[in-house]
């Protein structure tokens, strides 16, 4: 099948089908609901009902979704489609498409270790596969679940000896229920800013609990507690000459520049992407014909999958990004 990488998205013209177009489109497959992938309101939209729910947050207008369950196959124009957990955020699915006997992944933000929340990945043989490598250089190794768990609970309670409010930097999507999960778990009182507690009816309502959270309501009602904000929060913080201390929970959190960037004084490298040994390990178990690699460091990681012997391109140009901290998906 022909894969066409356009600057608005990748294109399946054999079946009229967009893989996380930017813009709307006729079919679009959503991989999941971070803002850089669920980016237009297309008119037809196929993804897994955890990332349609959260789409129509963000999309309140839109209609004809699909949902596609894990493992449910759909017959599209032709082809199969079956998605698979991605074990990035709740819903984040890899999607299979088999057409006239080949078999083809496009996997969206993945990760293989297992997450603090939701189903861990799996990994689908294919014959080509599209892959993410936001972390594809060897610097990038991050925290086990346990490890992270072990990190966030001890960053918050050092900050209580010391008499500090123990401030979470974190996406609002995904890592921020995840740290929120783990501090309720350990019973630490937490408060949560708006843009994180939007999202936790959507895990709420499949049966992950927060035992114990509080909406964040002023700095002045932080007392004894910890809380979990967005990374703009900071400045806010900083501004009211309250004693803090911020961790950043990010894959970023593993480089040298990370805490003059992030402006945490903690760093707690976990990430919902997999790292480099993540990215190697996928390869091997997918173990696919050829290779096309979105976001990210493609071009230095498809040239060590190169060096490794297996046929990787980098598709750079429409989807090619700075090496910086991305706030907007990370
Ligand atoms: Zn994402």
């Amino acid at each position: 099948m022909r894969i066409e990488f356009t600057p608005a998205g990748i294109y399946l013209p054999a079946i009229g089908l967009w893989l996380d177009p930017a813009e709307q489109r006729d079919a679009a497959w959503i991989s999941h609901a971070h803002g850089d992938h669920a980016r237009a309101l297309h008119r037809t939209a196929i993804a897994t009902p955890e990332t349609l729910e959260a789409y129509a947050i963000r999309f309140p207008e839109a209609e004809n979704l699909r949902a596609l369950a894990f493992g449910e196959s759909l017959e599209f124009r032709g082809a199969r489609l079956t998605p698979f957990p991605a074990g990035h955020i709740p819903g984040a699915a890899q999607l299979l498409i088999e057409f006239e006997g080949e078999r083809i992944v496009y996997t969206g933000d993945f990760k293989l270790r297992t997450p603090l929340l939701g189903p861990q990945a799996v990994t689908v043989p294919c014959d080509r596969l599209i892959m993410e490598s936001t972390f594809g250089l060897p610097i990038f190794h991050f925290l086990s679940r346990e490890e992270a768990r072990e990190r966030i609970c001890a960053f918050a309670r050092e900050c209580f000896d010391w008499n500090l409010t123990p401030v979470f930097l974190v996406h609002p999507l995904g890592r921020g229920q995840e740290v929120l999960h783990v501090l309720c778990e350990a019973g630490i009182p937490t408060a949560v800013h708006g843009a994180v507690a939007r999202f936790l009816p959507l895990y709420e309502s499949r049966g992950t609990g927060f035992p114990g959270w509080t909406p964040y309501e002023s700095l002045d009602t932080l007392n004894g507690k910890a809380l979990v904000a967005v990374h703009g929060f900071r400045r806010r913080i900083e501004a009211s000459g309250r004693n803090f201390r911020t961790a950043y929970v990010s894959g970023w959190a593993a480089l040298d520049n990370a805490r003059a960037r992030a402006g945490a004084e903690e760093l707690i490298p976990y990430s919902d992407h997999a790292d480099f040994n993540e990215l190697l390990s996928f390869v091997e178990a997918a173990a696919p014909r050829e290779i096309d690699i979105v976001h990210g460091y493609a071009e230095p990681f498809a040239r060590i999958l190169n060096s490794r012997g297996w046929k990787a391109r980098a598709q750079t140009a429409p989807f090619g990004r700075a090496a910086a901290i991305r706030e907007a998906d990370e």
